[in-house]
């Protein structure tokens, strides 16, 4: 499997370093984001190190990846709805270079972006 020795979600996927694990399976990891950006901010990331979503990315990784956003929303409660986003490059403000997909929620997100 692909790895990048100094990508801080290939060390989280490879249980390195520690994380709050809400759901894993073989191709994904989903853990709660150091920095919260809502009261559910959990990260949906590949175990294999992709740069980004258009990375080259196999289809089975990411139905695997939608896969995970659906454990994640019913393990933290998420009926009422929830956001994902995923940042690419420096535009979006991307700072883990490793493919993540942000999921948010546990309150109404407003209209702010999106
Ligand atoms: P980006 O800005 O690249 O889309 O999002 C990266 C996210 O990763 C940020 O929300 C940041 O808080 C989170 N993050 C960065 N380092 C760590 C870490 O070591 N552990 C966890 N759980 N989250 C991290
Ligand atoms: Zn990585």
């Amino acid at each position: 499997m692909n790895a990048d020795p100094d990508c801080i979600f290939c060390k989280i996927a490879n249980h390195e370093i520690p994380a709050t694990v809400v759901y894993e399976d073989d191709q994904v990891i989903a853990f709660d984001d150091l920095s919260p950006q809502a009261p559910v901010h959990t990260l949906v990331v590949p175990k294999e190190h992709y740069r980004d979503i258009t990375d080259g990315v196999p289809a089975e990784v990411l139905a695997s990846m939608t896969h995970a956003i659906d454990e994640v929303a019913q393990a933290k409660g998420l009926g009422e709805g929830f956001r994902i986003i995923s940042n690419k490059g420096a535009h979006a403000g991307q700072t883990v270079m490793h493919l993540h997909v942000h999921v948010l929620g546990g309150k109404p997100l407003g209209e702010g972006l999106l």
